[in-house]
């Protein structure tokens, strides 16, 4: 990145802002330049788009997403010790990278799209990446502000965004993401890619918008997955007991013996509006 962007490379910033990395934080920084010029890539092309970004940390991955020629980055970091790194990369692009003190799951990012196509890029901190990602699958308007997710998850998390019908991963982030998105595992990055390493293997996450998912209350879509992935392993009839059971699965024309995981997105939002 030295040579790319002409920045000093990131474990001299790291050293000289003082920025050990605090595990509360979920800080696993990624100094591998060809990484993050990957994680990057993975979000298609980047010209006239706007990027938010949650937890830039030293700025590796919002190096890479400015040199690859983003209009202009968002990005949204809770560490203020953070901070100084960040405004030395705003200055070297002026105008294009805006940096947010605060935590992300406050932000209000549908309120910060203002006009231009918008694309997340996130490394993000492995504590709050499951709820953010709901967040932006949940907006107030769909399809939503963004036009792809690209984001990297612990391994095992990122198989249970990805899982469908008959995978043990399959659950209730699962289907939420089937419903709304098409989500697809894009590459692994091994633990001694980070700084410090975590103990598990990550993989970055990329989805697109569904334009058109089956039409389906969120709530009774959360209601029913609740209840039928609650208790997995038994028969619908008994885990969908308290919000209807066998009359619920009668009207939505689904087997009353037959278990969560081996019901299609679509049969679960004929189970939801069936409620
Ligand atoms: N993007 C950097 C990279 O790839 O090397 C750092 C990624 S590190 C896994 C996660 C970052 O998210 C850290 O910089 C941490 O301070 C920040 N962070 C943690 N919780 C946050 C929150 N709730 N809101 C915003 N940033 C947060």
């Amino acid at each position: 990145m030295a040579a790319l962007d002409g920045l000093p490379p990131l474990r001299e910033v790291i050293q000289r802002h003082g920025l050990d990395a605090r595990k509360a934080l979920g800080q696993n920084f990624l100094l591998d330049l060809n990484l993050t010029q990957k994680v990057a890539r993975t979000a298609g092309a980047l010209e006239d788009v706007t990027v938010f970004e949650v937890g830039p940390g030293p700025g590796g991955l919002t190096r890479a997403i400015l040199a690859l020629g983003a209009k202009k980055v968002i990005a949204v970091e809770r560490d203020e010790r953070c901070l100084p790194a960040l405004a030395e990369i705003a200055d070297h692009y002026p105008r294009r990278l805006e940096v947010i003190e605060g935590d992300a799951l406050k932000t209000d990012f549908e309120a910060m799209a203002t006009g231009g196509p918008i694309k997340i890029i996130a490394n993000l901190p492995y504590n709050v990446g499951t709820q953010l990602l709901v967040n932006w699958l949940l907006p107030k308007t769909w399809p939503p502000f963004w036009q792809s997710l690209t984001l990297m998850f612990q391994k095992e998390v990122g198989k249970r965004i990805v899982a469908s019908e008959d995978d043990d991963h399959y659950g209730r982030l699962g289907v939420l993401t089937g419903w709304r998105t098409n989500a697809r595992m894009a590459f692994d990055i091994p633990p001694q890619a980070f700084t410090p390493p975590p103990k598990v293997t990550s993989t970055v996450v990329h989805l697109t918008p569904n334009e058109n998912p089956i039409p389906c209350s969120v709530g009774n879509l959360e209601k029913v997955t609740q209840a039928a992935f609650g208790q997995r392993r038994k028969m619908l009839r008994q885990s969908l007991k308290p919000i209807g059971g066998e009359s619920l699965l009668m009207k939505a024309g689904i087997d009353p013996a037959r278990r969560a995981e081996t019901l299609s997105v679509e049969e679960f939002c004929r189970l939801a509006n069936s409620l």
